[in-house]
């Protein structure tokens, strides 16, 4: 008999609240043996009069292990730093895994495209390190390190192994970014050569990759790169697939892992119950996943499996949000996937 597993849930802010209670519900329907513990950040953090990023929470993610996490809102050009970001960095959750895959039933300029993006996710230009010179001058720090750029290298070609998959690429900018840049192509050769040799490997300077990745995706399996680029390149791979709202993503460390959609906090339609839940609950189904793979338990891999299928007829038969060109909003969505598992 199956016991019920602690997941910390950090709803967030925007549209993190609508898509949270959705992708509870579909979790609950399917019969996850779940016991959510609710914990804050980011402007729902704030509003309660604590940290944007709360030690309560970062305590409870280490204590549990395994968190889902709704988007929370960064504000442009000023205030606090990113919540992301701080999460990533305090956990040290270095490796960003997001599956880029063609749906049924979202039709867009390519079929089959199935693609994975490995982002590392601690260091590069998003250091946070900034500074004011002199008035009128600012310099935004990029750190590149042998050990967190190994660390990153050899978990994507782990995944590589595991999964099965065919061929890792490297995205850079090593031209131009000679020393950051290069020591980053050069920690991950070191790897390849060393420890995964058999595994098909190539790489790409950055903007001939996004030319060709928008060319024909299809050509593309697994991308590994640093944290500034795996956030822009992420984007613009949810574009090839349908949009942001059904691109999934989780978060990686040794210990810890927090499982995120790839999209933002959408301040456009927050509130309006219109956001697609998908990419959120695609990131639980991932959850489960890492889950069974740690626990073996058949209940949670059974619930994952029927999400998946569930969410798949849904799309297949044209029950879908309105990003997806469907006419259902937030709710709609959730009870077309609840009403189709088994
Ligand atoms: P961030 O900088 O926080 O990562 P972002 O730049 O990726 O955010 P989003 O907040 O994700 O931006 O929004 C980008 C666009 O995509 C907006 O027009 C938003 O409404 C739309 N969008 C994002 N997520 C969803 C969703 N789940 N359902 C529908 N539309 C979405």
């Amino acid at each position: 008999m199956s016991s019920k597993y602690p997941v910390v849930l950090i709803a967030g802010d925007g549209i993190g609240p609508e898509v949270s209670k959705a992708v509870v519900n579909i979790l609950e329907a399917a019969g996850a043996p779940l016991e959510w513990i609710a914990c804050d950040a980011g402007l729902a953090a704030l509003d309660k009069g604590k940290e944007v990023m709360p030690e309560e929470t970062l305590e409870a993610v280490k204590k549990h292990h395994v968190a889902l996490k709704g988007p929370c809102t960064t504000p442009v050009g000023k205030g606090f730093t990113s919540v992301n970001v701080q999460l990533r960095k305090k956990l040290n959750l270095f490796a960003a895994i997001r599956p880029v895959r063609s749906l049924e039933g979202v039709p867009t300029r390519y079929e089959n495209v199935d693609m994975v993006i490995v982002r590392e996710n601690t260091e590069g230009l998003y250091s946070g390190v900034e500074n004011e010179i002199i008035k009128g001058l600012v310099t935004s720090m990029k750190v590149v390190t042998v050990d967190g750029t190994e660390r990153i290298a050899r978990r994507a070609f782990q995944y590589i192994q595991k999964r099965e998959r065919e061929k890792l690429t490297v995205f850079h900018k090593a031209n131009i970014m000679k020393m950051s840049d290069g020591l980053f192509l050069k920690s991950v050769e070191k790897i390849h050569q060393d420890e995964f040799a058999e595994i098909p490997y190539d790489t790409q300077i950055i903007d001939a990759g996004c030319m060709k990745l928008v060319q024909d995706p299809t050509k593309f399996d697994v991308l590994l790169m640093e944290n500034f680029y795996g956030d822009v390149v992420s984007d613009l791979a949810a574009g090839l697939v349908g949009g942001l709202g059904v691109v999934p993503g989780s978060n990686i460390g040794f210990e810890d892992a927090v499982f995120e959609a790839v999209h933002g906090s959408a301040p456009d339609i927050a509130g309006k119950g219109v956001a697609n839940p998908l990419a959120l609950l695609m990131s639980g189904v991932m959850m489960l996943n890492h889950m069974y793979e740690t626990n073996g338990d058949k209940q949670i891999h059974a619930a994952a499996e029927s999400i998946k299928a569930a969410y798949n007829k849904a799309l297949a038969e044209g029950d879908k949000t309105g990003d997806l060109g469907g006419s259902l909003d937030t709710d709609g969505f959730a009870k077309a996937v609840i009403k189709r598992l088994t």
